[in-house]
Parts: structure tokens; sequence; C-alpha cells
């Protein structure tokens, strides 16, 4: 890989921030479009989208994700669309009836944790099921590894066939009642992601203020990373971040200090496997 290159991904809406927490959090389709747009253009190379309704509550409405990708796929030509098939926006079967549409790729947890105030459930059925459903559709999962256990589950997924080589698995850090912002655990992470599976790839992302330390953590250590206002809404304890795009200038200045190049969306399609479109 020369250079090493870092895929920035954007997560610009998820489930949980409001406009009342920050005006800046994209809420119907095209202020979704206008804020990837402008990510897109700072260096973000993965969009990964969450749809609402018209009042802000979460929805998994397949409708509202063909009209982001339609928008996307206009605005912001090239870039890696990745639907969350997270269980804040959906349950059972709910969560993957998006993946029909066949973005380019989609989150995939494969294994339970507690969130802030539930359980976070993905039953084994579950799982198989979206997995399966990737499969067909031909959508790369980002495995969201809450937990040590969740890798190990991953490297297992796919050497039974549930998950194509290679692998993208991303670190989540810093989640209330999950596993906490810890720089042995990420270390051993990623030590535990190289012996079992060399050829995956990998990406950190820290929740509140902690985005920006998982920011650095990874891109110093040669991953990816990720940032936007679904994990964070803040530049620092006093301002709240003015745009998805002021995130990722953040991020990007990192990727300065530690010289890595941010990867234009070629460049992560290319580290990704994924197929390089022609627009
Ligand atoms: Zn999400």
């Amino acid at each position: 890989m020369e250079n090493n290159p870092c895929i920035i991904c954007v997560a610009i809406t998820g489930s949980v921030p409001t406009k009342q927490n920050n005006p800046a959090v994209p809420i119907s389709i095209a202020e979704q479009i206008e804020s990837t747009h402008e990510s897109f253009e700072v260096g973000a190379s993965i969009a990964h989208c969450h749809v609402r309704n018209d009042d802000g509550s979460t929805s998994s409405d397949p409708e509202k994700f063909a009209s982001l990708k339609e928008g996307l796929e206009k605005h912001c030509k090239g870039m890696i669309l990745q639907f969350s098939t997270g269980g804040r926006s959906g349950a059972g079967l709910e969560r993957g009836s998006m993946l029909s549409l066949s973005p380019d790729m989609a989150s995939l947890s494969v294994g339970s944790n507690n969130f802030p105030t539930r359980v976070y459930e993905n039953p084994p059925d579950l799982v198989n099921w979206l997995a399966k459903e990737m499969l067909k559709y031909n959508v790369k999962p980002e495995i969201e590894a809450f937990d040590l256990s969740h890798i190990f589950q991953a490297v297992k997924m796919q050497k039974d066939g549930c998950l194509k080589d290679p692998l993208h698995i991303q670190f989540v850090m810093g989640v209330k009642n999950a596993m906490p912002v810890d720089k042995q655990v990420f270390d051993f992470y990623v030590k535990t992601v190289k012996r079992l599976s060399p050829n995956a790839t990998w990406c950190g992302a820290g929740i509140g203020a902690n985005q920006i330390v998982l920011n650095e953590w990874s891109i110093k250590a040669g991953g990816h990373t990720r940032t936007g206002l679904e994990d964070n809404i803040r530049l620092d304890k006093d301002n709240l971040a003015p745009s998805n795009a002021a995130l990722v200038k953040r991020a990007t200045e990192l990727c300065n200090k530690y010289n890595r190049p941010v990867a234009s969306w070629q460049q992560a399609r290319k580290i990704l496997q994924l197929p390089l479109k022609n627009n």
C-alpha cells in the first residue's frame, strides 16, 4: 500500500443526536446530501448513513435509503456509501430491509453488548441472516467490534464462508456501558486483527469527546478512522461542531500530523477491494 492512505468515514446523522443537541445534524434527505457533499469535498471517502423521519425519529424505511442513495450518487460521485443495519433504527429483519438497494457497504454487528440504556441485541440468527443478505446483494460489511469477542466472531464467520475476505473491522470505543476508551485494549485489538486476519483492514471510532482520541490512535497506528456528528456533536468542551465537514477536517489535520495521505475515493475503493465505478 503506497504511503498508506487513511480512509476517513463520516457518520453524518446516526439515530441519536437531534437538532436540539446540534442544529448542524442533518435530518432531511436534502440536508444529508448537502452535509455529505461538504464532507466529501474535504476528504471523507465513506458516508455512513442512517435515515430519519421528518420529525427526527429513527427510521429504516428502504424508500428513504433509496432517495438518499440516489442523491449521494449524483452529488458525491465515487464516494463509498455505507448503510447502517444497527439496532437503533429498527428491529429484527427490518434492520436489513435496505440491503437489496446494494449499497457499497453496510455496518454489521456480530455480537451483543450493553448500550447506555439497554441491551444491544444481535442474536446469531439475525446476524447470520444480515450477513447472508449482504452476500446476496454484494454489500461489503463493516464489522462493528464493540467487544473483543466480536473480532473473533467475524473471523469465524469469514472462515465459515458467511463473510467475504478481506474483512473490514471497526473498533468502537466509548459507548457508555460497553468497551471504554483504553489504549492497551486498542493496541490488542489491532494486534488481534493482524494475527487472526492479516489481510483485514481496520478502523477506529470513538464516541463523544473520545472521537478525536480514536482518530489520533487509528491514524498513528496505520489504520482508518471514523468521525461525524453521529458519534460526537462537539469540536471541544465549549463549542458545538459547526458541521460534519468540520469534524472531517479535524481528522485530516491529524493525517497531516502523522504523514498519512488522506485517501481519495479511488484509493479507498482500492484499499477496501470495492469496484471502481465509471463515473
Ligand atoms: Zn451508525
